[in-house]
């Protein structure tokens, strides 16, 4: 299979690398990075992907924690892949996920084109498809929703910062928060507020993909206690809609079916 197409030296890849487990990362993301000059990766990403750029690759290590950090690492980052770049080497930009949900690949890739940089993006597995994959809840079910959101819950709902529509995003169908853990409290009180009932399903996936995963379901009124009870840490992400009752369906079928195939 070709993954590939050779482009020119000097070239960026924003590669997503998928919401956790090395292996989730694309074809040709891994293609792009077993043939990189350079890697500037954050701070999600699996130490086995980073593994895999040549062993003379520069390594750099752009990891901040949280999506609204001072300007000024974002701008040593775009820097230090356009001089990359422009010296003729291959740069791959290796961000969780996909690199353009939440990961600030839209800014990167205008800057670099914006100074003449060839740039290319490679998807990623974006955490609220890997995550709930994993999980067993189905993001969407004909039963259950024709919609699914992915918001960030960085800003504090009671800031000036978070422009959300609680209202709209309690009608919406499958909620999926990222970085939701810090203000679940306030969240979870904006949408019973706005009319999502209070036993509305809900659950914390922490880790998602990874061998130490957790998932914590609860209605949504009690999910910030119960995650705090069950030590809920970040990386999570928050899904909140009637496709989180429909995880207990499967495992339950699951365990069904293999208890069947022992017997
Ligand atoms: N670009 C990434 C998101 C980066 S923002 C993507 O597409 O997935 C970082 C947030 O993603 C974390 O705070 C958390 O909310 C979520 N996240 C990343 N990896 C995760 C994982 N393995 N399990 C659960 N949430 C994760």
């Amino acid at each position: 299979m070709k993954t590939l197409e050779l482009t020119p030296p000097g070239t960026v890849y924003l590669v997503g690398a998928g919401p956790g487990a090395p292996d989730l990362i694309t074809l040709r993301g891994l293609a792009a990075l077993r043939r990189a000059d350079v890697v500037v990766y954050d701070a999600l990403v699996h130490p086995q992907l980073v593994a895999e750029a040549p062993a003379d690759a520069e390594r750099v290590y752009a990891g901040k924690r949280g999506y609204c950090v001072g300007s000024t690492l974002q701008e040593t980052i775009h820097e230090v892949m356009a001089n990359r770049a422009r010296a003729g080497l291959t740069v791959v930009r290796l961000k969780g996920g996909d690199p353009c949900v939440f990961g600030r690949g839209g800014e990167e890739a205008e800057y670099l084109a914006g100074r003449g940089v060839p740039v290319e993006i490679v998807p990623g597995v974006t955490t609220a498809v890997g995550a709930c994959a994993a999980a067993g809840i189905p993001l969407t079910h004909r039963d259950a929703t024709q919609a699914v959101t992915l918001v960030t819950g960085h800003f504090d709902p009671d800031s000036p910062d978070c422009t959300l529509d609680w209202a709209a995003l309690a009608r919406t169908g499958t909620l999926v928060v990222y970085m939701g853990l810090r203000h679940l409290d306030a969240i979870a009180a904006r949408l019973t507020q706005n009319g999502l009932p209070p036993d509305t399903p809900a659950a914390v996936v922490c880790r998602g993909t990874l061998p130490d995963q957790q998932v914590i379901d609860s209605p949504l009124s009690l999910l910030p206690a119960a995650a705090r009870a069950a030590g809920a840490a970040a990386p999570a992400v928050v899904v909140v809609g009637e496709v989180v009752a429909h995880r207990s369906r499967m495992l339950a079928l699951a365990s069904a079916a293999s208890e069947g195939a022992l017997a």
